[in-house]
Order: C-alpha cells, then structure tokens, then sequence
C-alpha cells in the first residue's frame, strides 16, 4: 500500500500531478473537487450543497467531505494505494482520515506539498477559467478568497504530517515534467526505506 497526500495551494498544481502520478505508480487517484463538480454535473443533493460553497470559494463542511471520502475509498476495495488530492483540507479531515486508515491497517505514508508563490497562483488560476467552465477560477475575488481559506484553514494541516515527520516540500514552479520528477524523488526514497 502506499497511500499519497498531495498538498498546496489552488492552482499548485495538484491535479495534473496527480494524473502523472496514478499512472507510474498505478494507485488510485481521490479528488474531493472532483467528486464534488461530478455531483454538481449529475445534480444530486450532494452536488447542490457542494455548489453553494464552492461558488464562493469557501470549504465544503467536513461532515460531508468526510463522508464522501470515505465512501469513495471503500469504493476501491483493491487499490494498492491512492493519491489523495484536495483532501485532506482541515485538521479535523486529517484526523478522521488518519482513524480511518487506521481501521484498515493502513495509513499516509508521505504528503507531498507543492510549493508556489501567490501571484503564480492567480495567474495559473485565472489562465485556467478562460480555459475550462470551472466557475470558481473565472473571478479574482473567487481566487482570492481560495487562497485566503487555505491560508487560514488549510496551511495548518501540514503541521498534522510534519509532526508524524511524513512532509515533504517540493518546488512547485517548473515545467510539469521536472516537477513530476521531483514528486517522484520523493517518492521512490519512500519505498526504498521501506
Ligand atoms: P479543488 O478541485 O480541490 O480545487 O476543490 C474545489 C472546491 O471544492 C474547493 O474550493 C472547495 O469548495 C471544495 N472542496 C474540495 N475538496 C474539499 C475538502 N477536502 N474540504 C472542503 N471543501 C473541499
């Protein structure tokens, strides 16, 4: 098993990443974001609660993230790992991600952080709402409020890994090749030790 956290700010790069990452080490790939923007596709009630906090850039409540996360875990009875992307986003998700690995006998065995400055940030974000309908990546303020509640909810839950000394920093500003390298550095010291 080896379970990934992949962790940064909006637009750090995360998702495309986390595709590269799926495919080399054949885990599976969770995306809270993802989950969610399927719901609102489909029109659940699920994706019609998502929606109204995700509009305005805010979290999703950690009851319902929690829930869905762990659904889509038990979804995959026989991955040989995942690469947990988005998630988790506040300490209490850490804590309840960490009981329910447990509960499987497994747990993260790494987050891996990517690293950018902010006015990188925006302007990546910006670049990609003119490129895909996502709405929360069309409007300055959106994205500023994103990184705000990353900066005051999420930049914490790093402190939750380092303290198991299971983080690693990575420069996120590259190409996407050189930093998948980077990731996969990491990585592969990972399952040498282990
Ligand atoms: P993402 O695709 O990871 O950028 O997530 C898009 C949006 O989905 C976020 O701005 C949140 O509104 C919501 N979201 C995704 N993952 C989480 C999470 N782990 N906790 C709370 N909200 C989330």
């Amino acid at each position: 098993m080896l379970n990934i956290v992949l962790f940064g700010p909006p637009g750090a790069g995360k998702g495309t990443q986390s595709a590269k990452l799926i495919e080399k080490y054949g885990l599976a790939h969770l995306s809270t974001g993802d989950i969610f923007r399927a719901n609102i596709k489909g029109n659940t009630e699920l994706g019609k609660l998502a929606k109204s906090y995700m509009d305005a850039g805010n979290l999703v409540p950690d009851e319902v993230t929690i829930q869905i996360l762990e659904s889509e875990v038990n979804k995959n009875p026989n991955a040989t790992g995942f690469i947990f992307d988005g998630f988790p986003r506040t300490t209490p998700q850490a804590e309840a991600l960490h009981t329910f690995l447990k509960e499987r006998n497994t747990t993260i065995h790494q987050m891996l952080a990517l690293n950018v400055a902010q006015e990188e940030l925006v302007k990546r974000l910006l670049l990609r709402g003119e490129q895909s309908d996502r709405p929360d990546d069309k409007d300055e303020s959106i994205i500023s409020n994103r990184i705000q509640v990353y900066n005051d909810q999420t930049a914490v839950v790093a402190d939750f890994y380092s303290a198991q000394e299971k983080f690693s920093s990575i420069n996120g500003v590259g190409n996407v090749d050189e930093i998948f390298a980077r990731l996969c550095q990491v990585i592969d010291s990972l399952s040498s030790n282990a």
